[in-house]
């Protein structure tokens, strides 16, 4: 389909430019109507989403269409609270005066999302553009086709095209997006596509949010309860068929308990999926041929101890942990992305920050330990987007924490209120009272300059 991207984009900027999103009452009946919208095509969602990587419907209601919903309940619930101008405490050096932040859109957002989740990570930036008063042109995934329809076929039953809109396509259309002058870009993929969205945004200085990725460590403490960290590593490195932007790269495992753990991961492995996970309908497949042909040249010269195999016609790869990798070798040098854990072990508290300091600032870092000491010193010593103890990935389902990269693995951090704030310009308002006019710091300066000295010492 051919669009006229600068003729879409000028009856965005009117739409806008006529205030028709500065109506608050108008973004809640949005919002309420893409809400029943999406419960109500939750079985076509699904659908798409198995079509593209054979998703497993209940990680696609877990992780897409419930995730969505609840944020959407949430935002719903407090977006009136959040649109008033919040009042702040003054300044004494203001007096009499009372002071505001007025929350105020942006303008026109350009949204452009990955595949890996494909219906979340469109939909979650949306909600909080529109929340805050924005217009949108959402640019989903090529590589997730059948979601993306579904997703420009829900949005088309909401929003007018002047508010929201889908652009369907791949890299050139992406370029065609990115040539334009936008209020804010909200990009979630890979760091070499995050350069260039900033690239593009630099020369109309374009504020930006880029969710990237990294190489996630998960590191695992001599005192670790190894069955529980097991489970939880297995649920969450798997999981889309290990597709996670935070799921965790690769385990450094203190060496007194790798074999123990190796045992565990492996056991999990089979309580989830079988002894032939190919034929479990809870495991996904790799998005495309390029992806899997990626994976499966990072195993080839590995010492799989677990998985292993592979089924190009079927896209698949088994769920894989690889034993010790040099730190040369082509898996430890970038993100994996896909079902392959390599466990690698440690002997003392400098081989873990020689590791985690030879790789960019991460998404995510995860830590097994039941001693707070540790936990402590390895949250205090690493910069990375966020993560969590005695866990993975799971940091993701608490509304309340901001969700988003630093250095390398992004900037700027959203969900629920973070979405409506990352959105939003935040627009500084002293208003002074005229009833008094205090003196001191007019013309002439003429003896004043003790008492002001004073004052703000
Ligand atoms: P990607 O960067 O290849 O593509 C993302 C989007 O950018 C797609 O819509 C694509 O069409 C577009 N794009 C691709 N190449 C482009 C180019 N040269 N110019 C302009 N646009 C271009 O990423 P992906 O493969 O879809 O997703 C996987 C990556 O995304 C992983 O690195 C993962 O860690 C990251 N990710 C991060 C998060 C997060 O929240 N931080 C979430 C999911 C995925």
């Amino acid at each position: 389909m051919e669009y006229d991207i600068p003729e879409i984009l000028r009856s965005q900027k009117s739409f806008f430019n006529q205030g028709h999103t500065l109506d608050v009452g108008k973004r809640i009946e949005k919002l309420k109507l893409l809400k029943q919208v999406i419960e109500k095509r939750e079985t076509a969602i699904c659908d798409a989403l198995y079509k593209d990587f054979k998703k497993p419907t209940f990680e696609s209601v877990l992780t897409e269409t419930s995730f969505i919903l609840l944020e959407l309940k949430s935002i719903l619930k407090s977006l009136k609270t959040w649109t008033k101008p919040q009042k702040v405490t003054s300044s004494f050096l203001n007096f009499p005066s009372s002071d505001y932040i007025y929350s105020e859109p942006y303008g026109n957002c350009l949204i452009i999302a990955p595949w890996n989740y494909p219906f979340q990570l469109a939909i979650s930036p949306i909600i909080g553009a529109i929340a805050a008063g924005n217009t949108v042109i959402l640019k989903p995934s090529e590589l997730s086709s059948n979601t993306s329809q579904v997703l420009s076929e829900i949005l088309k039953e909401v929003f007018e095209p002047a508010w929201v809109q889908v652009i369907l396509g791949g890299v050139s259309i992406s370029e065609k997006l990115l040539a334009q002058k936008w209020d804010y870009i909200f990009f979630t993929g890979s760091v070499g596509v995050g350069k260039i969205v900033a690239k593009a945004a630099a020369p109309h200085l374009t504020p930006t949010t880029l969710e990237l990725g990294g190489k996630n460590p998960c590191i695992i403490h001599s005192s670790a309860k190894i069955g529980l960290a097991a489970k939880r590593i297995v649920w969450g490195k798997y999981i889309n068929a290990g597709q996670t932007c935070i799921a965790p790269d690769y385990i450094l495992v203190d060496a007194s308990i790798k074999t123990p753990l190796i045992e565990a991961l492996k056991k999990e492995i089979t309580a989830a999926y079988g002894t032939d996970p190919r034929s479990s309908s809870d495991y996904a497949r790799i998005i495309n041929d390029k992806n899997f042909q990626r994976l499966e040249d990072l195993i080839k010269n590995e010492t799989c101890i677990a998985g292993g195999t592979t089924d190009v016609l079927d896209r698949y790869i088994a769920p894989t942990i690889i034993d010790e990798p040099t730190r040369e070798s082509k898996i430890m040098e970038d993100e994996i992305f896909g079902p392959l854990l390599p466990v690698i072990s440690y002997t003392s508290e400098t081989e873990i920050e020689t590791i985690i300091n030879s790789y960019e600032k991460p998404l995510a870092l995860y830590i097994f330990s039941e001693k707070k000491a540790f936990t402590e010193k390895i949250l205090k010593k690493f910069s990375f987007g966020g993560g969590a103890i005695n866990d993975v990935v799971v940091q993701v389902a608490n509304k309340n924490l901001p969700f988003g990269g630093v250095g390398n693995s992004g900037m700027g951090a959203y969900h629920h209120k973070y979405s409506f704030d990352i959105f939003s310009h935040k627009k500084s308002i002293c208003r002074r009272a005229t009833w008094l006019d205090v003196p001191l710091r007019y013309a002439p300066y003429k003896n004043k300059l003790p008492l002001i000295k004073k004052l703000l010492s």
